[in-house]
């Protein structure tokens, strides 16, 4: 139910429908996007983003702490995802604190200003970094995923304070860039000590209350066999034959397969709200010569698991082990397993935290029909969740534009985050 001091900060969320977009507008015009590996931010877009953000809150009386990451600062753990060698700079983080008048509990809201690039410009119809609008959405790289829900908690946050509500508990606003890479953006505000009773994060979750994201590791395995004539005949590998590294090759994915069809239904790869565990042949390179026996042969993969998996890569290593044992080529000639990546962890929060009742209530209230949700993709909740100990959801508009042309935010969606992150909040901030 809504208390009268929540039905006027609905209103004035929907007065302020034109500031709303007009502020995601800005957000979409700044370039940021997520540099490849080896690269690092050129523009100053990215400052300059923070710096709108930094103008915004410093208006509310937000205390500023905006600073750049140096990744090889960053402490390493088991799952952590950190690329030690990462050069951040440019891209800076900033954490907004308004302190609460009394004591009541605190909440961090976090978004990621960083996108994934744009991809292949012909297939936009729209502008990707112009936020044009059109049908009562409004296009541009990021809308969706995640400058939307950005948008929608800094102006919730305007119209909070604006319409004169005094909260008790503390509230944090961080932006933060390298979610779609390596989530160091968030990790670094964990590790600088932020932390709040609870977290939101307004990614994209179709109006939904997201609970848990799968983890992943992405590695290569290399297969060797011996280069020959192909058109001449061969003699055994033992007598000096060629061996067909492609052939060799196939067994290994049918394995990574076994595995996946072995995860489907093993209990503990199994989640209430999430796919179970899985390893995709993503990359295959292998062979040079038409008229020569291929002598090796690279698989690149990614693995998603569950929360609370640990020695994803033993099991891989198993399982190679068990297929070399059966080819004699293989076992005199070991496949090479190596991880690409640093792993990263998945996370939930219990479906009994305050937080997330929370989540269901606002949406309740708002008129939606409620759900919890998870991820097969992580978010930074991993971060807010496993390293920091903050119960972290994520309420959002729909996703299904993220990472595509053309993507779009429903402006109604945009309207409704804001008021969903405006219910709660007041409600839990009090
Ligand atoms: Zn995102």
């Amino acid at each position: 139910m809504l208390s009268d001091k929540e039905r006027k900060v609905l209103d004035l969320i929907d007065q302020n429908r034109g500031e709303i977009i007009e502020y995601l507008r800005k957000l979409i015009n700044f370039k940021t996007i997520t540099p490849d590996k080896g690269c690092k931010a050129e523009s100053d877009d990215y400052k300059d983003l923070q710096d709108l953000i930094r103008m915004t809150l410093e208006e509310l009386n937000f205390d500023i702490d905006v600073w750049e990451i140096d990744s090889s600062e960053l402490k390493n753990f088991p799952g952590s995802g950190i690329m030690h060698d990462r050069d951040l700079s440019n891209m800076p983080v900033l954490v907004g604190k308004l302190g609460g008048k009394d004591q009541g509990k605190s909440l961090i809201l976090n978004g990621h200003y960083d996108v994934v690039p744009a991809g292949i410009i012909e297939n936009w119809k729209h502008h990707p970094f112009k936020g044009e609008i059109e049908d009562n959405k409004i296009f541009g790289r990021g809308t969706n995923d995640m400058k939307g829900g950005i948008a929608a908690m800094v102006q919730a946050t305007k119209i909070i304070l604006k319409s004169g509500v005094e909260l008790k508990g503390d509230l944090l606003v961080q932006t933060v860039p390298e979610e779609e890479t390596t989530c160091m953006g968030t990790l670094s505000c964990c590790q600088k000590g932020y932390t709040a009773d609870a977290a939101i994060i307004p990614e994209p979750t179709d109006m939904k209350v997201l609970v848990a994201v799968r983890g992943n590791l992405y590695g290569k395995i290399t297969v060797l066999g011996r280069a020959g004539h192909a058109e001449m005949p061969q003699p055994h590998w033992t007598e000096g034959g060629a061996v067909n590294a492609i052939s060799k090759a196939k067994k290994i994915i049918e394995a990574l397969e076994e595995l996946t069809e072995e995860w489907r239904t093993r209990p503990n790869t199994q989640h209430k709200y999430l796919h179970p565990d899985a390893i995709i042949p993503t990359v295959i390179r292998g062979g040079e010569w038409p008229v020569t026996y291929p002598e090796k042969v690279e698989i690149q993969f990614g693995t998603m698991f569950v929360p609370n998996t640990k020695n994803k890569l033993e099991e891989i290593e198993e399982k190679l082990k068990s297929v070399a044992n059966n080819d004699s080529w293989l076992k005199a000639h070991p496949p090479i397993l190596e991880v690409l990546d640093e792993w990263v962890y998945g996370a939930e929060v219990d479906e009994n935290e305050p937080i997330v009742k929370l989540g269901l209530e606002v949406l309740k209230d708002l008129g939606f029909e409620t759900a919890l949700r998870g991820y097969g993709t992580l978010t930074d909740c991993v971060h807010l969740i496993n390293c920091a100990k903050i119960p972290t959801i994520s309420i959002g508009p729909d996703i299904k534009t993220a990472h595509m042309a053309d993507e779009y935010v429903e402006i109604e969606q945009l309207i409704d985050t804001t008021k969903a992150l405006a219910l709660a909040i007041m409600r839990w901030c009090g």
